[in-house]
């Protein structure tokens, strides 16, 4: 604050409490239209005085009221209050003196329509920082003074036009009202509750408080003891302040002793309670501002769901096949075009393969259609021709039996693997198949071992639907190539996959004269591939989300500016009552930070929501903290951002011109 306080001390017997020098006013209205409202007014008022100030309308009353309650600046002339230049002072330390010296009274009540009678009056006292209880306490004990105690949870609506009045009067006297200033306090009373508020004041005068009473009417310009008469902007008569007026100093005491510093928390606390109250109070237009800030934030959780939740099954699935392999796969047409079209892999390259350092196995392997029949069943499925090596190149082990040998292989024997789905389908009655035959193409095949299980593959389909026999029999009784689909190689040091795959293409390409009829694949390079397409589709959603937030900050920021202007005397009654700038602009903003918080909340309820609704469809999602939390952050961030602008127009309204709003 500054330091500008006052103490009894700086107040000698003789200095007026209000000096008033040569003061003017003139309103410019558009144009070169100039009205002068005041034109050379001067005067002195000492503590206690009880002043009417008469005058008919439009001669210049409420101008110089707004002038006395620093709610205005003059135009010229000197303000002292006392003895103090009040005319250097900056914005918040002219809030400081409303709130610390004054207290007004107006025609119309100025109450907050949405806050009870209680809450009312405790306003000054929360810009001036103090705490609830203290505060609530004060509240409750002026308005029982006032006959009003039983009326403190009532709102402005529900009190008659007296019991308004007697409420803005709590409301002065809150912080001590040193100085009430009346602007015709009764022209909207009957004569019964005019004349009460005029006794109440006239009772004020005799505690020390100095009362400026605004009136066009002479009557009621007669209870005060000094009548000081206005016409055209100047004073035409005034009565003189009664010489024991002037020789005594009480009332100004205890200003500057109280906190003026209001602590940080206390005005968070007001704004937010403020803000939700307003909020409340408009609550379908409240939703339909949270809407676009729910639906950015919904379909980032909902969508990260189940994208992450595909990665992870994909991932799940590279991972059971194994990481560690490379698999090498003819290029060019495809092999199921028909047998032996794309002649390019062949046993003899599995075999060589399997001699290169770091290779663990090396798994050739023809697969194709075929018709397996078992007793009274047909079952068409595949079947893979390939070798020893694949339950431990597959990371595949053998559930029941035992997977043929290469010994099988080189015998060309008749034997067969069963997957789980096709001893599903073979033995519904769950028999033992070892030692039975089965009919695949019509060539019998003596079962010797089943399959364990191993779920759907990365494409979805079902991995255990194929049976296995050795690469030779399958060549030469079920397909009758020498041409492999593909070749699986398991390495053993997982860290020199790339070395190991160079050597790979390069003998490759040495055994097929040059010719690049193969594509070798490597796993990790697969997770790397999904892991990227995943990262794409979480930028793509990031800005899909960035961009909903941002309509959605948009409706805010149109929201709040429309709250601005409905709100524009609300703020008025807010400064007249001593809130600086500062806790203007903190309380628009709190409320377009709720507004968005809230938002935020719902939309991470909501996306979880329709997450937990796509997954009960069978499809796999995963939830993950970071986007939400970031999420929620960018919500509220725009909050804050889209909510300044208005907050700030708020909080940069003259006192005069946002109280004079209708
Ligand atoms: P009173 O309260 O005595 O009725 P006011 O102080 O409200 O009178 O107004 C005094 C004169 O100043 C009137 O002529 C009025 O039209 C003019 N006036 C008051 N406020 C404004 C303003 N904001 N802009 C332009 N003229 C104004
Ligand atoms: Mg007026």
């Amino acid at each position: 604050m500054s330091d500008f306080v006052f103490r009894a001390s700086d107040v000698a017997e003789t200095t007026p409490l209000i000096e008033l020098k040569d003061i003017r006013k003139t309103f410019s209205t558009g144009g070169d239209v100039r009205v002068d409202a005041l034109r050379g007014v001067s005067l002195s008022i000492y503590p206690g005085e009880f002043v009417a100030i008469m005058g008919v309308s439009g001669s210049g009353k409420s101008t110089l009221m707004n002038i006395l309650g620093c709610l205005d600046r003059p135009t010229g002339g000197t303000y002292l209050f006392a003895g103090h230049d009040v005319s250097g002072l900056d914005p918040d330390t002219l809030a400081w003196l409303r709130r610390e010296a004054f207290g007004f009274i107006f025609q119309s009540y100025n109450l907050l329509a949405t806050a009870t009678a209680e809450e009312n009056v405790e306003i000054p006292a929360v810009y001036a920082g103090l705490g609830p209880s203290e505060r609530k306490q004060r509240a409750k004990a002026l308005l029982e003074r006032l006959g009003l105690g039983d009326r403190l949870t009532h709102r402005p609506n529900q009190l008659s036009g007296g019991q308004q009045q007697r409420v803005s009067v709590a409301r002065a006297l809150m912080n001590g009202g040193q100085v009430i200033l009346a602007d015709e306090p009764t022209g909207s009373l009957d004569s019964k509750s005019g004349a009460e508020v005029l006794a109440l004041l006239e009772q004020l005068t005799t505690e020390g408080h100095t009362v400026i009473l605004i009136t066009h009417d002479a009557k009621i310009a007669a209870h005060a003891h000094r009548v000081i008469e206005i016409h055209d902007g100047e004073i035409v008569s005034d009565s003189g302040t009664p010489a024991k007026q002037t020789k005594i100093a009480v009332g100004i005491s205890r200003l500057g002793d109280r906190p003026t510093k209001a602590t940080f928390r206390a005005g968070l606390d007001e704004s937010l309670r403020m803000a939700t109250r307003s909020l409340r109070a408009n609550i379908f237009r409240t939703v339909l501002t949270l809407l676009g800030i729910v639906i950015g934030v919904s379909s980032v959780v909902a969508m990260l769901a189940i994208g992450e939740g595909a990665k992870q099954q994909i991932i799940d699935q590279i991972a059971s096949l194994g990481t560690n392999l490379l698999i090498i796969r003819p290029s060019g047409r495809n092999w199921r075009g028909g047998p032996g079209i794309i002649a390019t892999l062949t046993p003899e390259d599995a075999e060589a393969i399997a001699e290169l350092p770091n290779v663990m196995s090396a798994m050739p392997d023809i697969e194709d259609d075929v018709t397996i029949r078992y007793g009274n069943v047909d079952y068409r499925t595949d079947v893979s021709a390939t070798t020893s090596v694949l339950p431990m190149t597959r990371n595949w082990p053998v559930a029941y039996g035992s997977f043929f040998t290469d010994v099988d292989n080189d015998e060309y024997a008749t034997v067969t693997v069963l997957g789980q789905t096709i001893y599903d389908t073979l033995f519904p009655d769950g028999s033992d198949p070892i030692g039975k035959y089965v009919l695949i193409e019509n060539v019998p095949f003596l079962v010797i071992g089943i399959m364990s299980s191993k779920g759907a593959t990365a494409r979805g389909d079902d991995s255990d639907d194929i049976a296995f026999v050795p690469l030779n029999t399958g060549m030469l009784r079920l397909f009758g190539v020498r041409f492999l689909r593909s070749i699986t190689v398991a390495v053993q040091d997982i860290t020199q996959i790339d070395n190991t795959q160079a050597m790979v293409e390069d003998m490759l390409r040495v055994r097929h004269n040059g010719a690049e009829d193969y594509r070798v694949r490597n796993m990790v390079d697969l997770l790397e591939t999904v892991t990227t397409t995943q990262d794409t589709l979480t930028m793509l959603l990031g800005s899909v989300a960035a961009i909903s937030l941002l309509v959605g900050g948009i409706g805010i920021m149109n929201i709040m500016l429309v709250s601005v202007t409905e709100r524009t005397r609300e703020i008025g009654i807010r400064m007249a009552t001593g809130a600086r700038q500062r806790d203007i602009l903190q309380q628009f903003l709190s409320e377009a930070v709720i507004v968005s918080g809230f938002g935020g909340v719902i939309g991470i309820l909501a996306g979880i929501a329709v997450a937990l609704v796509i997954g009960a469809f069978g499809n796999p999602i995963t939830f993950t903290w970071m986007p939400m939390v970031l999420a929620f952050a960018c919500a509220t961030a725009t909050g804050l951002i889209f909510g300044y602008a208005p907050a700030r127009k708020a909080a940069r309204l003259d006192p005069v011109v946002a109280l004079s709003n209708e």
